[in-house]
């Protein structure tokens, strides 16, 4: 936690004068960790102050870098990092496993003013897949890598690598067992395995984590990392390693980082689309990401929500679920931690 005179130094740094290579003072970062049905019956005080707290630490950290001086790619690596050490949420330590009981996680990174973008999908060894896509978008010629060739890409990078059983936790082995004897459940009474599946309940899709952010260079950079859905088969990918669906930037427009029903954000391409009405509509910020979460995803059926900010440092996180892990901070602000809708 920070401390009084810590914020206070912090947020002196973030609005000293600008000098000549600072292209604007309004830095800012939003975080998620993931959205869907987050019972508030069961969400007791302590399990509360435990997300808060995380996500307070991840924004905070973020924060202070941009404030710092460094850049938004640094401070979004940061705060997912910490998110990804976290066994509270769906990205590495914690990450839900696969119908198999094992783990693959996807994550990517993109930067808006190179439009460069690194992403790995169903790696099973790498602690932090968002370190890997950010060695993808610097030191490779490709934006993205899977499976076995990304794992061997991490080794030539000397990421650390774990085994796949360090991001086992009890939590999430149950509700693999709970989605199975669902599963199970639904495929007798429809006969039908992908309808089944259809039917699994928001609580086993979500809680990814994401990061977007503004720096003073007038930078913006979004990443994304994920274990995925809870119970997905046959290598099954969803849109946060893959650009245009679950991460987006682009300085023109907007960054973004999204969080929900992969296939939905997949077809309606969702991160492209809101900094697409931003760029081509002129749209605001708030209006293109409303637009998408609230009326063309609820319309087409896909729940979740996004995390997005603007070249001005606007920051607006709709979501069309009951809930979504997230946090904001901008300059000279102190940071803002909510769950659940109008908090
Ligand atoms: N979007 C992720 C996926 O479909 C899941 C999530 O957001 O938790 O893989």
């Amino acid at each position: 936690m920070f401390t009084v005179s810590l914020a206070a130094t912090l947020t002196a740094l973030a609005s000293a004068p600008a000098t000549a290579a600072d292209k604007t003072t309004n830095i800012a970062i939003a975080i998620h960790g993931g959205a869907g049905t987050i019972d508030k019956a069961k969400m007791t005080p302590e399990k509360r102050s435990q997300y808060e707290a995380k996500l307070l630490e991840a924004v905070n950290r973020g924060y202070q870098l941009l404030a710092q001086g460094k850049t938004s790619q640094v401070a979004v690596i940061a705060a997912i990092q910490i998110l990804e050490d976290s066994p509270l949420f769906n990205a590495g330590k914690g990450a839900v496993y696969t119908f198999d009981e094992t783990h693959e996680l996807d994550a990517s990174i993109m930067h808006g003013k190179t439009l460069n973008a690194g992403a790995v999908s169903g790696v099973k060894i790498v602690k932090s897949p968002i370190a890997l896509a950010e060695a993808v978008m610097e030191k490779s010629v490709h934006v993205m890598l899977s499976g076995e060739g990304a794992e061997q890409f991490a080794k030539n990078q000397q990421l650390a690598l774990v085994d796949n059983n360090y991001f086992d936790t009890e939590h999430r082995y149950q509700a693999l067992k709970r989605a199975k004897r669902k599963l199970a459940e639904k495929q007798r009474a429809l006969n039908d395995f992908q309808a089944a599946h259809q039917t699994l309940a928001p609580e086993f899709k979500f809680g990814t984590v994401g990061a977007v952010a503004l720096d003073k260079y007038g930078d913006l950079v979004a990443g994304t990392s994920t274990g995925g859905m809870t119970a997905k088969r046959f290598g099954r990918i969803g849109d946060s390693p893959i650009i245009g669906a679950g991460t987006y930037a682009n300085n023109k427009s907007c960054a973004v980082s999204a969080t929900g029903h992969g296939e939905y954000f997949i077809r309606y391409h969702v991160a492209a689309d809101i900094c697409a009405r931003v760029q081509y509509q002129g749209a605001s910020l708030s209006n293109a990401a409303e637009t998408v979460v609230n009326q063309v995803l609820v319309k087409a059926g896909g729940d979740g929500g996004v995390i997005a900010i603007d070249a001005k440092g606007n920051i607006v996180m709709p979501f069309n679920s009951k809930g979504m892990y997230r946090a904001s901070r901008k300059a000279g602000q102190q940071a803002h931690v909510a769950i659940f809708k109008n908090e």
